[in-house]
């Protein structure tokens, strides 16, 4: 019995493998500092919890509307309107199973075989294999200092083009791009005609003053090309909750709720209750969490600074150094740097080779300020040796 080739040609998300590792270790009772964790470590925020929870008593345990349920789609058309400022209406919205499934809805959809995605490096795992799984091909565009080079992006297009893939606030970088940046890949793309996919899971999630900015939002014209892609789970701490979204134009949409109705039906019924909770409740609770990452930052990049060549972040919870002069007789590449910290200095990071970047790591802060602490001088210590 052979497997097929579309599912031989990919391989499994570093990122959820290694939070296995840790978790596993954890169990065995290894102080393991995780520097590897792709998500908040604070708990949902109790009105979420809350809502969950009467939903689940009051019976809301059934099959659901498959785009999602009417209130949850007309409350984040209103969000994505008012902070966005994406004109959204409910029926351009499709609620999925996190933003892993709202992109892979968008794949399938887009890409006939032989297609090209436009996806910057580094890149978040799971990018390329969604791509590859629809048939499509990754195309692999270098950034500088972490930011999108329209030059760049201009030259490799090709007529196999579909769509260009930007992540801002960037994982695994951190990188926010700037309006002007955004602004121009969204003009190719609307010159091009290709689409734009603009995942924007670490929206709530910006430093130093710093502002997320939705591409689709930039012009009208963007509009017909945009498909921006959410999730409430970063910003929220809703990780387990897998709830995502997805804001297309109306055809697009059309044909990815139909790729939906088979796929999963509707997301978790009652989880829904809990992300309409988050849109509703006092924005303070979620501002208070961004100052706590804001102070961690401040903690973490000037120990990550000391030790490697960093760039520091202005989103998400990540920092990516360069570790190219570690690297040589001892550590053969950043894969085995990360082995030899995760076994000699128990702090588990994600190698930069897993997004595409090697002679890099991955280092989240979404950590208390103490593990931060230990967590860099363990590091420090181990690569004295
Ligand atoms: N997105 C997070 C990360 O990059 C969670 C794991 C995953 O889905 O990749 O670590």
């Amino acid at each position: 019995m052979t497997l097929s080739d579309r599912i031989l040609q990919i391989s499994e998300s570093n990122t959820t493998r290694l939070m296995g590792i840790v978790n596993q270790l954890k169990a065995e009772g290894k102080q393991i500092v995780s520097f590897n964790a792709g998500e908040p470590d604070f708990d949902a925020p109790e009105p979420i919890t809350a809502a969950t929870i009467k939903a689940l008593q009051e019976g809301k345990t059934k099959y659901g509307a498959v785009p999602g349920e009417p209130w949850l789609r007309a409350a984040i058309a209103e969000k994505v309107t008012k902070e966005n400022g994406i004109p959204a209406k409910p029926e351009n919205v499709l609620v999925a199973n996190g933003s892993k499934q709202v992109l892979y809805n968008v794949f399938q959809a887009l890409c006939n075989p032989g297609d090209e995605v436009i996806v910057f490096k580094p890149y978040w795992v799971t990018f390329p294999e969604g791509i590859r799984l629809a048939g499509g091909v990754p195309v692999f565009v270098d950034t500088v200092e972490h930011q999108p080079d329209i030059n760049l992006i201009r030259e490799a297009i090709t007529p196999k083009t579909k769509a260009i893939l930007v992540n801002s606030p960037n994982n695994p970088t951190g990188a926010v791009y700037s309006r002007e940046a955004l602004f121009e890949i969204g003009k190719l793309a609307v010159e091009k005609q290709i689409y734009v996919i603009s995942d924007e899971a670490y929206e709530g999630l910006v430093y130093d003053g710093e502002k997320h900015i939705s591409l689709a939002s930039l012009d009208p014209s963007f509009e017909p090309w945009v498909l921006t892609t959410q999730t409430f789970s970063k910003s929220y701490c809703m990780t387990g909750f897998r709830v995502g979204y997805l804001i297309a134009p109306k055809d697009v949409f059309k044909s990815i709720n139909n790729l939906h109705s088979h796929l999963t039906g509707n997301v978790c019924t009652f989880a829904q209750y809990g992300a309409l909770a988050a849109l509703e409740m006092d924005p303070a609770i979620m501002q208070s969490m961004q100052e706590t990452f804001q102070r961690r930052l401040d903690l973490a990049y000037p120990l990550c600074a000391e030790l490697f060549d960093t760039v520091k972040p202005k989103g998400a919870f990540y920092l990516f150094p360069n570790v190219e002069k570690y690297l040589g007789d001892q550590f053969k590449d950043d894969d085995a740097l990360t082995e030899y910290l995760l076994q000699e200095a128990q702090v588990a990071v994600v190698s930069g080779s897993s997004f595409g970047a090697p002679g890099h790591l991955r280092i989240s802060f979404s950590t208390g300020e103490e593990a931060i602490k230990e967590g860099f001088a363990r590091i420090k210590a181990a690569l004295q040796k």
